[in-house]
């Protein structure tokens, strides 16, 4: 997956993401990548972008509840560990990570059953901070 979430000069939020589809590939397949909710949301209170097994996150809309979470007040560290938890929940051996922005400009990621995740923070001014995190699995 490409995932991406976008904060722009006029402090609007856009996200989206692709899927190569590689592990789920099956004719016809729409899978998480498109649906909204589901692989990205945006709106004025943050945005969120996710990874993973997209046949199970669709039932969840992680990227939808990730925004709601922020919306509601949550940091967008807590707001991604709850999505994620939330998954877990119902199936422990989801594998998958969302990234997460607020409009303060504060990030969040949280990931599942992987080693570790990868994202990178793009700003205005040309700085690219790269961060590798430690893929703690939420306690179900
Ligand atoms: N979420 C994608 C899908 O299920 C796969 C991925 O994240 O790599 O199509």
């Amino acid at each position: 997956t490409i995932g991406m979430v976008v904060y722009d000069l006029d402090n609007k939020f856009s996200a989206g993401t692709s899927s190569n589809g590689a592990r789920f590939k099956i004719p016809g397949r729409v899978g998480d990548s498109p649906i909204p909710g589901a692989g990205a949301y945006a709106n004025s209170y943050g945005g969120c972008a996710a990874t993973g097994d997209g046949d199970v996150m669709m039932r969840f809309l992680p990227s939808y509840y990730t925004v709601l979470q922020m919306e509601l007040g949550a940091k967008p560290s807590k707001a991604t560990h709850k999505a994620i938890k939330r998954i877990l929940d119902a199936y422990p051996k989801f594998s998958g990570a969302i990234v997460a922005m607020n409009s303060r400009g504060q990030t969040g990621v949280a990931c599942a059953n992987m080693k570790t995740f990868g994202y990178n923070i793009a700003y205005r001014n040309g700085t690219v901070v790269t961060t590798k995190t430690g893929c703690l699995t939420p306690k179900t």
